[in-house]
């Protein structure tokens, strides 16, 4: 059984991530000498042969896939006026609603005049404590399935599981939480709906 107990920093990531704040730093271990290098929200480096970013307060692989995808698919000109996508307000904006900043604006004053905002909104909440589950689920998985050899904490220390971790009990259990979370979600949003 897992021996090792959470320590605050894990907590800290955790609430991190569920609050959405993205502030938050962490460290590495660089060769065998121990020594710690920092990284911040959005940097992206090499580390054993894969491209590592953090997203949201986590330490993450980006694969090349999803380099050419992003390549690939933010076009040039918002699909929508067919102005030039331009901006990093723009580009945020393409990814999540797949139109530019203005047509994004314009789209939600219409809302507002058809009274349909509030619902809206609240769907797109509900679509990101969804991405939010799903990602710490991934999370979850990853750290425990990613190597029994040891956990390279933030401040750059390998921390060993003593006793190796009950891989497939802990997965089912992480699967299952974000499952009942997942459910929970889209009743929340369904009941809503209905009232
Ligand atoms: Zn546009």
């Amino acid at each position: 059984m897992l021996k090792k107990e959470f320590k605050r920093k894990d907590v800290n990531r955790m609430r991190n991530l569920i609050t959405g704040k993205t502030g938050a730093s962490t460290s590495t271990q660089v060769g065998y000498n121990k020594k710690t290098k920092e990284y911040k929200e959005g940097d992206v480096w090499t580390e054993n042969k894969k491209t590592w970013t953090i997203k949201k307060g986590i330490k993450q692989t980006i694969s090349k896939l999803d380099k050419i995808k992003k390549e690939i698919f933010m076009p040039l000109c918002c699909p929508k006026c067919n102005k030039v996508i331009k901006g990093q307000l723009s580009k945020d904006n393409y990814k999540a609603h797949k139109k530019c900043h203005d047509c994004v604006i314009e789209f939600e004053h219409k809302l507002r005049i058809r009274g349909e905002y509030d619902d809206y909104i609240k769907k797109l909440e509900a679509k990101n404590s969804l991405d939010i589950v799903d990602e710490m689920e991934s999370y979850l998985l990853d750290a425990i399935n990613t190597s029994n050899e040891g956990f390279v904490s933030e401040d750059g220390v390998v921390e060993r599981w003593k006793g190796g971790i009950d891989k497939t009990g802990f997965s089912s259990k992480i699967k299952k939480a974000a499952k009942t979370r997942r459910a929970h979600i889209e009743k929340t949003l369904n009941d809503e709906e209905r009232a």
